[in-house]
């Protein structure tokens, strides 16, 4: 049994074989994908799918790369679903901070510290996302006392970087990354933390898997990130298998 700790599974470019695909991963022993928020006009139909199929469960957030559709009232909304759906929800996510997009600096760092509030308050994971942020992560987790936790997803950067989210209870996301030889720091990293520490997720649509550049990511494929995992760690596949699934259940909450 596998559980794809994160996945777009509500973008459009689904929307014509999702059925497929979610068949596809059954046969596959797929048997969990976690949705994370992007932004305010994904969250009802989140929900939605995720009544329609029990196999699929949700995180809501804001994404940094949404922000240009973002308005105050999201946050308002965000924490009145969240309320809503305390016994459903696996955390507050996806959100975090990226340094490559055009996405106003201040504006992001606004965003993601008022979610974090909320999540604290709520007493909710996260999910973060990161792309050159990693001092400005830490430092506003730290700043903020922020100690629930939840999933660094697709996680690239240093063994130090890594065991400092660890000790602030969080566990890694592995991704596509790892499947790629020329991702040597990054995989590195994975082989020598803690299997304690690790989750698996494929990310599609994005973060296509080395051999699929330029193509449509999907949740099937979490089993080719399983075997590059196994590939650089000394544990046997049931071993690499069930604290993979264990530590979703302890990053997350409701699962
Ligand atoms: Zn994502």
């Amino acid at each position: 049994m596998l559980i794809d700790s994160h996945c777009h599974l509500d973008f459009s470019c689904f929307d014509h074989d999702r059925v497929e695909v979610l068949n596809s991963c059954k046969n596959l022993a797929i048997d969990n994908i976690v949705i994370p928020g992007t932004q305010a006009s994904q969250w009802q139909k989140q929900i939605e799918m995720c009544q329609l199929y029990p196999q699929l469960r949700f995180a809501l957030g804001l994404h940094p790369y949404f922000l240009d559709s973002f308005e105050p009232i999201h946050l308002v909304l965000l924490t009145n679903l969240l309320n809503k759906y305390h016994n459903k929800v696996l955390g507050l996510g996806e959100i975090g901070l990226d340094s490559h997009i055009d996405v106003d600096w201040k504006l992001q760092l606004y965003v993601f510290e008022q979610q974090l509030m909320i999540a604290k308050n709520l007493a909710l994971p996260i999910i973060l996302h990161h792309r050159n942020t990693h001092n400005e992560l830490i430092r506003i987790l730290k700043t903020n006392k922020f100690i629930q936790g939840g999933i660094v997803h697709a996680f690239s950067g240093s063994l130090q970087e890594a065991h400092t989210y660890i000790d602030l209870g969080f566990k890694i996301g592995v991704g596509g990354s790892i499947t790629y030889s020329r991702a040597n720091k990054t995989r590195k990293t994975i082989a020598k933390l803690p299997l304690s520490c690790l989750v698996l997720e494929t990310d599609a649509p994005d973060m296509p898997l080395m051999g699929r550049q330029g193509k449509r990511n999907s949740p099937e494929f979490l089993p080719e990130v399983l075997d590059s995992l196994m590939a650089l760690r000394k544990e046997s596949k049931q071993e690499i298998l069930q604290a993979c699934l264990q530590n979703v259940s302890t990053g997350l909450v409701n699962l």
